[in-house]
């Protein structure tokens, strides 16, 4: 595996190649990641990965710096895959100069469900995803659904600017109990990592009650699960029945359209997230 942290060398590197299967990270690498990369082999024999905790992405008094950066072990996890290259630049070469030029996706996809709580998140995201692609110039791009609205604006964005990149979904990696696996796992406290896999228990739990009682009161089951959340001590953000298409509300008339349950909330310092579709 090819180890490279800058753009200019990782340009000379790629110069001519075509067929480049892209899986952007922020490192801290476990199974999860390890899933996309491998969905990403499937896809092409040139995988790169990129190792990059962007800044712009983080609101004040987010985690950016006590975010778990790991990189010798996730050398040594990258090693063990098909991984041609790793990308891991620096911040200086990344954001040289202030990043002034920025992607704002659409009001009502950038400022709902995560948005709304992570005011700065998407544009962040979406004009670091930019910036990898013009210096990756991959073919397909593999992108987690445990990031369901990450991936929906992130696909909206290259088709509407009309980027070569296809993007490619993959599914969420779980523990034995459920519990997505995530970076931000490493926060629980042990009490805490054991309440954590509720979170993936009330969806399971909302998507039954959708799919085999038909109920379509959503506000109510949305409510309801908020409550749960509150009197087992945690402090949800949201829990939302969306349209899995475009993260809308669902039209209650319509019965056969694919819906998604999103989920977001903080037990003790940690912030979690997770969806389900129904
Ligand atoms: P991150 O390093 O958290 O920015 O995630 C990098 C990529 O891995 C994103 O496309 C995520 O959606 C994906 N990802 C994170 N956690 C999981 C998981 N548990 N299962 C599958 N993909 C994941």
């Amino acid at each position: 595996m090819k180890i490279i942290s800058s753009i200019k060398e990782l340009r000379d590197q790629l110069r001519g190649q075509r067929g480049i299967v892209f899986v952007p990270t922020m490192g801290n690498i476990h199974e999860g990641h390890l899933s996309l990369i491998r969905l990403a082999g499937q896809h092409g024999e040139r995988v790169v990965v990129s190792i990059f905790v962007n800044q712009l992405q983080f609101g004040p008094g987010e985690d950016f710096v006590k975010y778990p950066r790991t990189l010798d072990r996730d050398i040594e996890k990258l090693q063990q895959e098909n991984v041609y290259m790793l990308f891991a630049p620096t911040e200086q070469d990344m954001y040289p100069s202030p990043q002034e030029y920025q992607i704002y996706p659409p009001h009502d996809l950038c400022y709902t469900l995560e948005g709304k709580f992570r005011t700065r998140f998407f544009c962040g995201v979406s004009t670091v995803v930019m910036k990898l692609i013009s210096c990756v110039q991959p073919r397909i791009m593999v992108f987690g659904k445990k990031d369901y609205q990450q991936l929906i604006i992130v696909r909206q964005m290259c088709e509407q600017f009309a980027l070569p990149v296809e993007v490619c979904a993959a599914e969420t990696i779980r523990d034995a109990d459920g519990l997505a696996l995530s970076s931000r796992n490493t926060y629980l406290t042990p009490s805490e990592r054991s309440e954590a896999p509720t979170l993936f228990r009330i969806l399971q739990h909302i998507r039954s009650t959708v799919l085999t009682t038909g109920h379509r009161d959503f506000t109510k089951i949305e409510l309801s699960a908020f409550q749960t959340l509150i009197e087992r001590g945690w402090q949800p953000d949201y829990i939302a029945i969306r349209k899995r298409a475009n993260l809308r509300l669902p039209q209650l008339h319509k019965e056969h359209e694919p819906l998604i349950v999103l989920i977001a909330a903080q037990l003790g310092k940690t912030r979690l997230i997770d969806n389900l579709e129904i």
